[in-house]
């Protein structure tokens, strides 16, 4: 489908469920732990788990700056859940020193819908994708600001948190509070390989 080398941020967290997604979709793919694995990715993926303990991790390897460079470069970026929490440029309910890779203009709260709805599934629409989209959420955020030039793709449709903004795209950085990577359904990841393609015809 795509020539394009994708990198999967690989300090922790849910990997394995993207770089299945890749498969299926015949994508080359690299688990990115150090800086060097940046050299020649055309598109990142990070993935869901815990955002203080992979940013905590992003420090101590010396990937934080290195990641913040190759974003505000360009490098097309995808974010799942606690990758979304990194991306932003501020998260609420977060540790005070948990670092942020601020790609994305939005405030997101960590662990927003709350203990008793820790997990759930809804059907999205998404913006640009034409049927529902089958949404996996796990402890996810939510975004509470979107700042010029952040399109919304997604809202929850129903419900106590109904509303809640849960997809958002600025330029290159697509974010999502759901897991796509658990569902089988891989509208999301062509979404992003399209974004990649284009970005990559541009330079
Ligand atoms: N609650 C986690 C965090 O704040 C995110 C959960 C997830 O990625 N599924 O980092």
């Amino acid at each position: 489908m795509t020539k394009a080398h994708i990198g999967i941020l690989a300090v922790q967290g849910g990997v394995r469920e993207h770089e299945r997604t890749l498969d299926q979709l015949g994508v080359i793919h690299r688990q990115v732990r150090r800086p060097e694995h940046l050299k020649g990715i055309d598109g990142l993926i990070l993935p869901g788990g815990e955002s203080t303990t992979m940013s905590r991790l992003l420090e101590l390897g010396g990937l934080l700056e290195p990641l913040r460079e190759a974003l505000a470069g360009g490098l097309p970026a995808y974010g799942t859940c606690a990758g979304m929490i990194l991306l932003a440029n501020e998260a609420l309910d977060h540790r005070a020193d948990a670092q942020q890779l601020n790609a994305l203009d939005i405030t997101v709260r960590r662990n927003a819908f709350g203990r008793q709805v820790d997990s759930f599934e809804a059907e999205l629409d998404f913006q640009g994708i034409e049927a529902p989209v089958p949404a996996v959420f796990i402890r996810a955020p939510w975004v509470e600001r979107v700042g010029e030039g952040v399109e919304k793709l997604a809202t929850v449709p129903a419900g106590p948190s109904e509303g809640a903004v849960v997809a958002v795209r600025q330029g290159n950085v697509l974010a999502t509070s759901f897991h796509p990577e658990v569902t089988g359904d891989t509208r999301i990841h062509r979404y992003f390989l399209a974004m990649v393609q284009k970005s990559t015809a541009r330079l």
